[in-house]
């Protein structure tokens, strides 16, 4: 069956990792307790099921490794690490080619959307790229990649069957194995292939990608 609609993760995968990995540094100064707080609760809330409500979840899993409250822990995360993050992300540019390689998908009719573990919306205005068919954070569905959840509510607002989709990550246990878990295609973008690896397509530059895509495309017709 052919590919109907590609699914991109963000960080890593639609801007070199290296801007986030120097954005959050600031960060980690500023608040090295709540970020190694919070960065333990995002590994363990990666195994609780289910989760009703992830903001809340998360805070208490912080509150909890820290001695605070869930209320303050909460707004300390989203006043002091994620509007931090947003900020620091004006810098980050998009991957050499990626833009005009998008236009060329949509124009192929592809459908596109953007899922990440992440909160998006600024992100996705810094990298000037906000043209998708749907664009979310995983933690509105309760759970991180690669659990299955995030990757089915893609299909479901793409309005396509997940084996229509081919998803594109810079995380092979997140990204390549949880959207090929639900049937998904799966593109990885590494420097070099995995041994091994489960991916559909490895690719280190966006040309690759968007000639295997048009290529695929080509082949359906
Ligand atoms: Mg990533």
């Amino acid at each position: 069956m052919g590919i109907k609609g590609i699914g991109f993760d963000i960080d890593g995968t639609l801007y070199n990792n290296m801007f986030m990995y120097i954005c959050t540094i600031p960060s980690f100064i500023k608040h090295p307790r709540l970020v190694y707080h919070y960065s333990r609760a995002r590994s363990r809330i990666r195994e609780i099921r289910p989760v009703n409500n992830f903001r809340r979840t998360q805070a208490e899993l912080v509150a909890e490794s820290m001695g605070h409250s869930e209320v303050v822990v909460r707004a300390m995360i989203e006043n002091k690490l994620y509007e931090d993050w947003e900020n620091l992300f004006r810098i980050i540019r998009p991957f050499p080619g990626l833009k005009t390689g998008l236009v060329k998908l949509r124009e192929a009719g592809l459908k596109l959307g953007v899922l990440s573990d992440f909160p998006v919306q600024n992100k996705l205005k810094f990298l000037g790229l906000e043209d998708w068919d749907c664009s979310f954070t995983s933690e509105s569905t309760g759970y991180l990649k690669p659990h299955p959840e995030p990757f089915l509510e893609l299909a479901k607002r793409l309005k396509l069957k997940p084996e229509e989709i081919l998803y594109v990550g810079n995380s092979y246990e997140k990204d390549v194995l949880g959207a090929a878990a639900v049937g998904m295609k799966t593109a990885h973008i590494s420097a070099r292939k995995k041994p091994g690896s489960r991916a559909d397509f490895t690719f280190s530059q966006y040309k690759e990608l968007f000639d295997y895509i048009l290529g695929l495309q080509a082949e359906n017709h």
